[in-house]
């Protein structure tokens, strides 16, 4: 299917649960946030009927998120259906690795191709600070060795912050420096809570890793469907990525719809613009009648975000990040 700017969208981010182990800073306030109620929230077989319709309307690639996905029951179960439907290539999940090492040898088995760990520190104080846990951090380590080891396309995620993280960076990259793994740093957006201070964007982020590990080759094997940019520093096995959402806007090119947990059909991460979809899967509306919405909704699909465009704040999403699935 293909938006008014002649985008092809064959992306769909499914947030799975606005449920979450964690309480990172960036995402959630300290005491979480109010949690949809139970009924609000798509069945399964609500949503593997609307991802069956998204498939047929050209979707290829599933990202399984939330909140965090392996809290949902039955996660496993959802990814081979997923997998057993025509049209879709890949399933890719992004969680926060808390749970993987029980999970991974039984969605790899379900069919899924791509996992995305989030890791914003190798310091276990830090971690505790950032997630608002304790002592998990082993855990989220041995997730992504794992996750690798099993022959699964493994990425890590780390919102880069001033203050916060930036006395690191390289170390986390070098993560990927005796593993085939991809180390992406992402710009911090200013969704539900944000400390725009905090953000660091993808120039200076290059920099201070330049500072540490020498030159960034630019390195085009791809490495999923998304918009990081990945470089190769001397001698590493994997590759250092940059996903520069703020400051390089990659909405030229956006692939992608988004879905809540409660089947509204996001369609801009910054924008509180797209269509509902439970109620029309509640009221028996046809396979026909759903793709129609769908195809309507895409023309609204936004041309570009304005998250640094503070002045323009028409149809602003107030949703959490936890609610939205990155
Ligand atoms: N719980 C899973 C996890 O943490 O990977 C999946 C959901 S989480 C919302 C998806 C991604 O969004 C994570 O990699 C997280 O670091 C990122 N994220 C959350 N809030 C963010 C923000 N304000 N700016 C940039 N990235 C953010
Ligand atoms: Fe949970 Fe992921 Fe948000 Fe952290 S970033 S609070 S793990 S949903």
């Amino acid at each position: 299917m293909k938006d008014r700017y002649g985008r092809v969208i064959d992306y769909l981010r499914v947030s799975v649960t606005d449920r979450c182990n964690f309480r990172c800073v960036y995402c959630m306030p300290p005491d979480g946030i109010p949690s949809v109620s139970h009924d609000d929230i798509l069945r399964y077989e609500e949503l593997l009927r609307l991802i069956r319709i998204f498939a047929e309307l050209g979707i290829k690639h599933i990202r399984l998120t939330g909140g965090e996905p392996t809290v949902r029951r039955g996660l496993v179960k959802l990814v081979r259906e997923i997998h057993d439907m025509p049209g879709i290539e890949t399933i890719s999940m992004t969680t926060n690795g808390f749970l993987l090492p029980t999970l991974l040898d039984d969605l790899k088995d379900a069919g899924l191709s791509s996992v995305n760990i989030s890791l914003d520190t190798l310091k276990e104080e830090r971690f505790d600070e950032i997630t608002r846990t304790q002592g998990n951090l082993p855990q989220v380590l041995d997730a992504i060795r794992l996750a690798e080891e099993s022959g699964l396309n493994t990425k890590v995620n780390c919102v880069a912050m001033r203050g916060v993280n930036d006395d690191e960076l390289a170390d986390i990259a070098s993560l990927a420096k005796d593993r085939d793994i991809g180390v992406r740093f992402i710009e911090y957006m200013p969704i539900g809570k944000h400390d725009y201070e905090q953000a660091i964007y993808k120039d200076e982020l290059l920099d201070l890793l330049r500072s540490s590990l020498g030159e960034l080759t630019e390195d085009p094997s791809p490495r999923g469907n998304g918009p990081a940019v990945y470089y190769k520093p001397e001698g590493f096995q994997g590759s250092v990525g940059v996903i520069s959402a703020m400051s390089h806007a990659f909405c030229d090119t956006c692939n992608r719809v988004r879905m809540t947990p409660e089947g509204f059909l996001k369609l801009c991460l910054q924008y509180d613009v797209g269509v509902n979809l439970r109620s029309p899967v509640r009221q028996d509306l046809t396979d026909d009648q759903i793709k129609q919405l769908i195809l309507a909704s895409l023309d609204r699909k936004p041309e570009h975000h304005t998250f640094l465009d503070y002045a323009e704040k028409q149809d602003i999403d107030t949703r959490d990040m936890s609610l939205i699935g990155g």
